[in-house]
């Protein structure tokens, strides 16, 4: 039986987040044995992520936490809670499906609503044994960020920003078996004692070594995800006056 995948996809109200979370589901939709796990960030599961789930033909668990609102500042990390949540689910649901006796295979990944992911990415990642890695696309200010691997090993990073992170990759770089996450329950990402950009390193750092690291992609040649970010939308001629005779969700 295929492994599982776990995809943990935190998400927030905004303007496109309808049409970035029907991206998503047009992708994860043609991938099987794919688990979509979206974490409102939000006081309540909002109804249009609700309705869109029922209607979206994958499997999927809607959780939801707000972020602090002290949190919620540029320069600091984004979506920690909502991570967190997802792994906290998917701890309670294999400790009961262990004490049943009915261990399943998985492998966890974190998919942020606005990137880009490519079909072969989760040919690559569903063979993760404990922390699998590959490249990056357009991010931290470069065409792409990649592990440097030498004899089937990762030596290195390819980075242009910060260099001296001890695990120098972006949250859509690499995978993680449920075996790891259930044999290091006590692994999250942590607000305190977290720096920007060290979100990754510091949650990597809990379960694995630099030296364990599988590498994907062809040994780290080949770009399967991009760190694609949507523009704001320009909704400066929304009306105040002689709004609509119907109400539309977009
Ligand atoms: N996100 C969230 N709450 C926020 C901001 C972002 O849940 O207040 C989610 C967002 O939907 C995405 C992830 O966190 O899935 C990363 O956010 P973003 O894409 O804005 O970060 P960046 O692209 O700058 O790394
Ligand atoms: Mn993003």
């Amino acid at each position: 039986q295929l492994p599982t995948i776990y995809a943990i996809t935190p998400t927030y109200s905004r303007p496109v987040q309808k049409a970035e979370l029907t991206r998503l589901a047009n992708t994860f939709r043609q991938v099987a044995q794919l688990h979509w796990i979206v974490v409102e960030d939000a006081a309540a599961r909002s109804e249009l992520v609700s309705r869109f789930l029922a209607r979206a033909g994958l499997p999927s668990t809607h959780l939801h936490v707000p972020t602090p609102r002290r949190y919620k500042r540029p320069g600091l990390p984004r979506a920690t809670e909502q991570r967190n949540a997802g792994l906290a689910w998917l701890r309670q649901r294999h400790q009961h499906l262990l004490l049943h006796q009915r261990a399943q295979p998985g492998v966890l990944f974190f998919a942020d609503d606005d990137n880009t992911y490519s079909l072969e990415l989760f040919q690559e990642m569903r063979t993760t044994r404990k922390v699998s890695v590959w490249p990056v696309g357009l991010v931290g200010g470069r065409r792409y960020e990649r592990p440097l691997v030498k004899n089937g090993r990762v030596v290195g990073w390819y980075t242009g920003w910060r260099a001296d992170r001890p695990f120098a990759i972006d949250m859509a770089g690499f995978a993680v078996s449920l075996q790891v996450i259930l044999s290091n329950p006590k692994a999250v990402f942590k607000r305190r004692g977290s720096q920007p950009g060290m979100q990754e390193s510091d949650f990597l750092k809990q379960i694995t070594t630099v030296e364990e690291l599988e590498p994907k992609a062809n040994n780290c040649t080949k770009v399967l995800v991009w760190h694609t970010r949507t523009e704001k939308v320009n909704l400066a001629n929304e009306p105040k006056y002689h709004l609509d005779t119907v109400k539309i969700e977009v």
